[in-house]
């Protein structure tokens, strides 16, 4: 069985949140009726908040069914003399799952060494134990260096490579169902990664035609992710999937 195909198409969607410099307890609490309304728990694990790290302990004692993500964590790994850095260990440690890495909001020069430092987290992370959502723009063959590239064939179940056009994250411009296809299986086909997401403008209105593209195995969403409303209807069109 070639489960590159067949393994996306049985693994539930996910909708991840990427709630960037925003959020609040208030939010976080708001966000916690979503759950009461959701129609089973299973639900409620296929959505997954990328919050600010300082909420993550907060919104972990509040909502233990919520799938939480961390925006990024350090190329150091454990503990130590780092002042500011915040490890995968210790993301770990408050019983995080996911950790965002490579978001093109984080990426300054787009260089090689930058591709390194992605690599190094990327590491420390997986070897924690937590699912990483390595970002990917259309220039994908630059930011994922040789030995990312075997990183993912190692642990092609704990990373899940997000497709976000830098030309779609915010603008409202979308590559059609048919080009976020197309990109999917090349991923899918160069890296030997069964699940690929993608992020760029999603919204309510959209994530119909992208969710039930089968190559994708859930969305990223950025701006819509702040309102309930909208987070609550992807739900409920992932739901149909
Ligand atoms: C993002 O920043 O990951 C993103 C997808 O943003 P938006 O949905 O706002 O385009």
């Amino acid at each position: 069985m070639n489960y590159l195909i067949f393994w996306p198409l049985c693994m539930p969607k996910l909708t991840i949140c990427n709630w960037k410099m925003n959020g609040s307890i208030q939010l976080i609490d708001s966000f916690i009726s979503i759950a009461a309304h959701l129609p089973n728990d299973t639900a409620c694990w296929n959505l997954v908040i990328a919050m600010p790290d300082i909420f993550l302990a907060y919104a972990a004692s509040k909502e233990p069914r919520f799938r939480l993500a961390a925006q990024d964590c350090s190329t150091y790994s454990g503990f130590g003399a780092h002042t500011g850095e915040i490890s995968a260990d210790m993301l770990v440690d408050i019983g995080i799952r996911y950790v965002i890495l490579g978001h093109s909001e984080r990426r300054s020069h787009g260089d090689g060494a930058e591709a390194e430092l992605i690599h190094v987290k990327l590491a420390n992370a997986t070897r924690c134990g937590l699912i990483a959502i390595l970002c990917v723009s259309d220039d994908y063959e630059s930011q994922i260096t040789k030995q990312t590239e075997s990183l993912l064939q190692v642990y092609h179940d704990k990373i899940i490579l997000a497709y976000e056009p830098v030309s779609a994250i915010g603008t409202g411009c979308l590559p059609s169902a048919a080009d976020i296809r197309e990109t999917a299986v090349r991923l899918q086909q160069r890296y030997k990664i069964p699940r690929v997401i993608y992020g760029g403008s999603v919204t309510s209105t959209n994530a119909l035609d992208i969710l039930r593209v089968d190559e994708i195995s859930g969305v990223l969403v950025g701006g819509a992710s702040l309102k309930i409303d909208e987070v609550s209807a992807i739900l409920r069109i992932q739901e149909l999937m």
